[in-house]
């Protein structure tokens, strides 16, 4: 077992010359990257970061997330990862409960930090070009290169990532090096992935599949990333056109984007098409079989587990199913008496193994509460058939997932009640024909007021996503006889 910077360290030694990370037009080898990761540590050092201590990074995809986010490992610091889209409030709540000592974040970020950093919370802006972080680097905290991590064991913490908890306040899952490197280890032997492979990574580095899967796997094979700022159905498109790229991972949102812009015929080089985070459906596993020649191959993982469930490589990729477990990985299913049940029976998915997590930062009420007899409870609810393959059928928790990003409604809700003309607002997931499903509220309202105005609000507040779509006002909100709001019954009159 090794840790995540010895196992770049290890790549950049046995192949410098070769290509890591494509981005932009410029090609960047793992000398290269080496060579920036360790002046971004030596700048690290000097400025006084400490083993455990924690560094957010609010930044978009670049190699200079790459960078900061190896450096600040080098040297044994915790990284907080942060949705580039969260404003004031998120921002607020994150760093002040992770405890971060310093944000790195990019230009078009720091101004978001405005009056939301206290007096104990350092700041500095990079993300130009690797060459010019350097510069940043140096009049941040002037220090040589530090070409060698520190000594870091595979139980050290690597990373805390925020995930929303159903009672509307985040959790951040801690994770090690070893959550992270196993389940690496599993996920590249499952898929094949090799040093010959090419990912083309249009996910955010903030969140697992695009940090976890992508970037570690890469790492792991030392194989090569074209990484895109953002997902672009026509970018990615004429990227695959160009035949070099191998392996796209995305949620079902961006894989049924680039079937619409993509035709028959396409010639490409793929030969591995994932997607995850979001319910997949059968048409767009389809289209895609038409279109690309490539069946979908479907996985199911969060921030607390990094990857659970994958359909396999080889074998059956079954339409709706999550595949079955990693390598490494337990999963069983249990009803609401705590049994575990046979197959063909719906109960919580929950999983057992080196890639789960430790529990939530600073919160040891809930991470008792995630854990029975040393099992993680996902929230998920699923079945498992006759073949081994489990499917999920739902949540237990009252999530959304729109364009493959979670949405909790009690955020929203929270925000809405802040609103003058707001008596009561519940805030729901409808389905989407693009996103999945989209964010709507539904609003007793004290006084009249245009939906827009509502929104703005949320916009203000929080990531443009969680921004209702719709906004519907009623006389009173079905309840139930413990005063639960009973978001069912709303949802089933609103897709009349
Ligand atoms: P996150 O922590 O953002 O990665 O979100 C994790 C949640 O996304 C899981 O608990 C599931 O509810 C959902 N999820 C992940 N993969 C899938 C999938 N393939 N199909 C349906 N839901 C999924």
């Amino acid at each position: 077992m090794t840790s995540l910077p010895h196992l770049f360290l290890s790549a950049a030694q046995t192949s410098p010359e070769e290509p890591f990370i494509h981005f932009e037009g410029t090609a960047y080898s793992y000398s290269d990257l080496h060579a920036h990761v360790s002046r971004a540590a030596g700048s690290l050092r000097a400025w006084g970061l400490q083993k455990g201590e924690r560094v957010a990074l609010y930044l978009e995809n670049s190699p200079s997330f790459v960078a900061a986010y190896l450096g600040t490992l080098w040297l044994g610091g915790v990284v907080v990862l942060v949705n580039t889209r969260y404003k004031e409030t998120e921002l607020r709540y994150i760093l002040g409960d992770s405890g971060a000592k310093l944000v790195v974040t990019d230009a078009e970020r720091i101004g978001n930090l405005e009056g939301v950093l206290g007096d104990s919370i350092d700041v500095t802006e990079i993300g130009q070009s690797l060459a010019q972080d350097d510069e940043v680097w140096q009049r941040f905290a002037p220090h040589p290169p530090l070409t060698e991590p520190a000594a870091i064991s595979s139980d050290d913490l690597a990373v805390i990532a925020y995930t929303s908890g159903t009672t509307g306040r985040a959790k951040g899952a801690t994770l090690t090096h070893s959550n992270f490197v196993s389940n690496s280890r599993a996920v590249t032997r499952a898929w094949g992935w090799t040093a010959a492979d090419h990912l083309l990574l249009a996910l955010p580095l903030f969140h697992m599949h695009g940090l976890g899967v992508g970037l570690h796997g890469t790492l792991l094979q030392g194989s090569m990333i074209t990484l895109k700022r953002t997902f672009d159905a026509a970018e990615v498109l004429s990227e695959l056109r160009r035949g070099h790229v191998t392996m796209f991972f995305g949620v079902p949102t961006t894989v049924s984007r680039l079937l619409s812009e993509a035709r028959r015929s396409e010639t490409h080089a793929l030969r591995l098409l994932v997607s995850g985070s979001a319910p997949l459906s059968p048409q767009v596993m389809e289209q895609a079989e038409q279109t690309f020649g490539l069946r979908i191959l479907e996985r199911y993982g969060m921030t607390e587990t990094v990857m659970n469930l994958g359909n396999p490589l080889h074998g059956e990729r079954k339409a709706g199913s999550v595949g079955v477990p990693f390598e490494g990985v337990e999963v069983r299913i249990v009803n609401e008496g705590g049994q575990t049940v046979k197959w063909g029976e719906v109960g919580e998915l929950q999983v057992r193994g080196s890639n789960v997590t430790k529990g939530y930062w600073n919160k040891p009420a809930e991470t008792e509460a995630s854990f029975v007899d040393g099992w993680f409870k996902t929230g998920d609810l699923g079945l498992q058939d006759e073949d081994g393959y489990y499917y999920l059928t739902g949540r237990a928790k009252d999530l959304i997932i729109t364009g493959g990003f979670n949405v909790y409604p009690r955020e929203i809700e929270e925000v809405l009640a802040q609103h003058n003309a707001v008596r009561e607002v519940a805030v729901l997931g409808l389905p989407d024909d693009d996103l999945g499903e989209k964010v709507v509220a539904v609003v007793v309202a004290a006084e009249e007021v245009p939906p827009s105005e509502l929104q703005a609000l949320c916009k203000e507040r929080l990531a443009g996503f969680k921004k209702p779509k719709e906004v519907y006002f009623v006389d009173e909100l079905p309840r139930n006889a413990l005063g639960k709001v009973q978001k069912h019954v709303l949802r089933e009159r609103l897709e009349v």
